[in-house]
């Protein structure tokens, strides 16, 4: 068997963050966000930290703004959405989207497509929904994105665009007739999306947005104040903060401000159009080579794999301990795969640069060589 290192084939100046999140951001990003925190030539806020100014100060009030005018930008969200960063994580979000969009049936759709399919059907029955599981690919350990369903009178159908543990992803939207709800948490930002095919979106900033902590939300303003489900308690309703421009109470001020850079980034370097062809390309090499290696395996149904979120298996689980001392060797962290699929999981947000991927094809395709000789 032919020995490979990898520390002698790869000049290891960084480390690859293949990692589900939280959170891989630019490095330019991470340079000015700690200028913001700590800035030796005297602080960026009149001679303060991001972290100790005001949330009501003019600063911040233009940093929450600029940052709420990117993703319209970055969306091409239309006039008749707002943008709201608030927090509480996606998991907020699902007992939020479901307080919010409750009509006159009182009664809601959800795709079930994984883990957090599944969490946020149970936060809309904590609000008080009829929860129908208009279809679901549970009986394939959710391996794939289901595509048939009927829909009965529901106020709102939800739906998550992208299955971070389980590697499936939409790409193409389900066809309904009914507000559409989507936790978008795992690939917003990642590829062109059409807003007005939404009702609500929402999203934990920390995949391709910006730090934890924060968590964005694009609802449309005809669902503003509609709900059935009266009187929402006042920060779970999204009225209420639409109506202070996102500043109810003390926004995560931190996560705002580097989802402000991050997007200010994005936008200067070719904004969503680029992103989304760069992330085919790390997509492509990465698949591609799953599909020629013998020894790995893809676990999504080809159709419906992710970009954003690859697993994948050995082949031969004896070779595990060889194959898992390769990658760390290489400086590659967070592959494992979650607990429920096993394997390996190449998460490949935004910011994960198409060289870690070459990275990651190449000690893969050594791997096998290594066994053919
Ligand atoms: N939805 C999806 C698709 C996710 O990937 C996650 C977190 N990984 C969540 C919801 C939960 O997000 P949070 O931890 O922000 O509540």
């Amino acid at each position: 068997m032919k020995k490979f290192d990898p520390k002698k084939e790869f000049i290891m100046s960084k480390t690859h963050n293949f990692g589900a999140g939280p959170c891989i951001l630019p490095q330019i990003v991470f340079e000015q966000a700690s200028k913001g925190v700590f800035d030796p030539d005297g602080g960026q806020f009149n001679g303060l930290s991001i972290l100790e100014i005001s949330h009501r100060s003019e600063a911040f009030v233009s940093i929450m703004e600029e940052a709420r005018g990117l993703v319209r930008e970055l969306l091409e969200v239309p006039d008749n959405y707002t943008v709201l960063f608030l927090q509480g994580g996606a998991s907020l979000g699902f007992l939020i989207n479901a307080m919010n969009m409750a009509g006159a049936h009182r009664k809601a759709g959800y795709i079930n497509t994984g883990a957090w399919s599944t969490k946020a059907m149970k936060e809309a029955k904590v609000a008080g929904l009829e929860v129908i599981e208009i279809a679901s690919s549970s009986d394939q350990n959710f391996n794939y994105i289901p595509k048939d369903f009927e829909v009965e009178e529901l106020d709102f159908i939800h739906m998550t665009s992208n299955n971070t543990i389980f590697g499936t992803q939409f790409h193409d939207l389900p066809k309904v007739n009914v507000p559409l709800v989507c936790d978008m948490s795992s690939d917003i930002f990642s590829k062109k999306i059409d807003v007005s095919k939404f009702d609500l979106i929402y999203a934990g900033a920390q995949k391709n947005v910006g730090p934890a902590g924060a968590t964005l939300y694009i609802v449309k303003n005809d669902c503003l104040n509609q709900s059935s489900l009266k009187p929402i308690p006042s920060y779970l309703d999204l009225n209420v903060h639409a109506g202070k421009d996102s500043m109810f109470n003390t926004p995560p001020v931190f996560s705002v401000y580097v989802s402000m850079l991050n997007l200010r980034h994005l936008k200067a370097t070719g904004a969503v159009a680029e992103m989304e062809k760069v992330n085919n390309m790390k997509a492509s090499e990465l698949y591609a080579e799953i599909d020629r290696n013998s020894l790995f395996k893809g676990t999504a149904a080809k159709e419906d794999r992710s970009k954003m979120n690859v697993t994948f298996v050995l082949t031969d689980e004896s070779k595990k301990e060889v194959w898992d001392k390769i990658w760390n060797d290489a400086n590659i962290v967070g592959l494992k795969g979650h607990r429920s699929v096993g394997g390996y999981r190449a998460s490949m947000y935004n910011a994960l640069e198409l060289e870690s991927v070459e990275v990651l094809t190449k000690i893969m395709r050594d791997f096998e060589a290594q066994y053919q000789s």
